[in-house]
């Protein structure tokens, strides 16, 4: 595939994408019309030699594999969850003459960028039907239908020096005017957008708010993508198209978890037993299954800090990357990445013979690491990893800011691993 219609690709995958459970089933959907065979943990399986499959849990993670006599896997990771406002159970308040929305923030978020946006909710809701069934449905708002407003500089002349944001309070959306606003009232509305007018009653619901503005190329060149959740639906987008370009003689797996920017400690994410338990369902022989993962390897994709012009003290100046010059290979004595000399070497000849750049990151010594699902499933597993990631400014901001040129250049390097 081509860098434009690649790209082109990804700006309507990450506005179709707000929430884990929408990427989880964008990536079905792309996978269905790639021929993959869809998979339930539920049922009993018997794979074939020669077919392809996914599978999902929780409706937020998924895992997509090629079926082959070869049993040295190339392994994609990524994650499907990226931070936001969730709203909370009981949500509404009503004070001073607005509605607004009690919301708990999911991950490390940057606060401040969420204020004077035009956001829109989306997520999962739980009922019960007249036949007394639990049910589950999406649902994407779309439209702008609450903000965030900043507070005046006149009411607070610190404004520009010292102001903090308290996330209990200073966070609430604000939703509307009209005080009779009644919250399921407002879901089952939703709802009835796509026909589901039996509800017997509503039980819960994991919704989060995002920014209705769209992806888009800017920059003098289009160097630039500017977009909510690049963090890390930019990985999913890479890995999954990976994947439905490899041939089915191939074998390759891609896994998008969820819960990642938490800690990945669930059953649907990368600390969990989601990845394991498929592994052992397609390799139910124990040597096989050891022999598998030994002769396998992971590459967990996500993004990497570039340096940002107005703060490069912030990066070792050895291992500090830039913007459209290549993929990031993070480096970390102390196992916060999981790459070592012979995965990174791997990677490089791959990367070279390509004469695609390749970069490398370390964070200052003098300064915390952060982490990723490479070094939770290299422990978990046993399989050599690699984590790699795509340079970003603003990562954890409501828009991030990557490169135009370096996510078709890591599709490249990850389709290299299967030639
Ligand atoms: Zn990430």
């Amino acid at each position: 595939m081509n860098k434009n219609d690649f790209n082109e690709g990804l700006l309507g995958f990450l506005d179709a994408s707000p929430t884990s459970f929408h990427v989880t089933q964008n990536m079905s959907g792309m996978f269905e019309n790639a021929g993959f065979i869809k998979l339930n943990e539920l049922d009993k399986w018997e794979l074939e030699y020669g077919n392809k499959y996914f599978v999902t849990r929780n409706d937020s993670s998924i895992i997509a594999f090629t079926y082959t006599k070869d049993s040295a896997y190339t392994m994609v990771g990524a994650h499907t969850d990226s931070p936001n406002l969730k709203l909370k159970p009981n949500p509404v308040t009503k004070e001073h003459g607005l509605v607004k929305f009690e919301v708990e923030p999911y991950g490390g978020l940057l606060l401040n960028p969420w204020f004077d946006r035009d956001l829109s909710l989306a997520g999962r809701v739980s009922y019960l039907n007249s036949n007394d069934e639990l049910k589950d449905a999406f649902i994407n708002v779309k439209k702008a239908i609450a903000t965030i407003p900043s507070l005046a500089i006149h009411l607070d002349d610190k404004a520009n020096k010292d102001r903090s944001v308290n996330k209990q309070t200073d966070m609430c959306p604000v939703l509307t005017t009209s005080d009779d606003f009644e919250f399921d009232e407002f879901l089952k509305w939703q709802l009835s957008k796509q026909e589901i007018l039996d509800i017997k009653e509503l039980y819960a619901s994991e919704l989060s708010f995002y920014d209705t503005q769209k992806a888009s190329f800017i920059g003098l060149n289009n160097d630039f993508c500017a977009s909510a959740r690049l963090d890390n639906l930019l990985s999913c987008y890479v890995g999954m198209l990976s994947i439905c370009s490899v041939d089915v003689t191939k074998p390759m797996l891609f896994i998008a978890s969820d819960h990642e920017e938490v800690g990945s400690e669930s059953t649907s994410g990368a600390g969990g037993s989601f990845l394991e338990n498929t592994l052992r369902r397609i390799y139910s022989d124990y040597d096989e299954y050891i022999q598998m993962i030994r002769t396998s390897i992971l590459i967990s994709c996500d993004n990497a800090h570039a340096v940002h012009p107005n703060y490069p003290s912030k990066h070792d100046k050895n291992h500090a990357p830039h913007i459209n010059k290549g993929c990031v290979i993070k480096v970390n004595s102390n196992q916060r990445y999981a790459s070592n000399s012979k995965t990174i070497s791997k990677f490089m000849r791959i990367a070279s013979s390509l004469n695609e750049p390749i970069q490398q990151f370390v964070t200052r010594s003098d300064m915390g690491c952060g982490s990723t699902i490479g070094p939770i499933t290299a422990t978990r597993l046993g399989i050599e990893t690699l984590d790699v990631g795509l340079p970003t400014l603003g990562m954890h901001s409501i828009r991030e800011l990557c490169g135009s040129d370096d996510a078709h250049s890591l599709y490249k390097i990850l389709l290299g691993f299967s030639k």
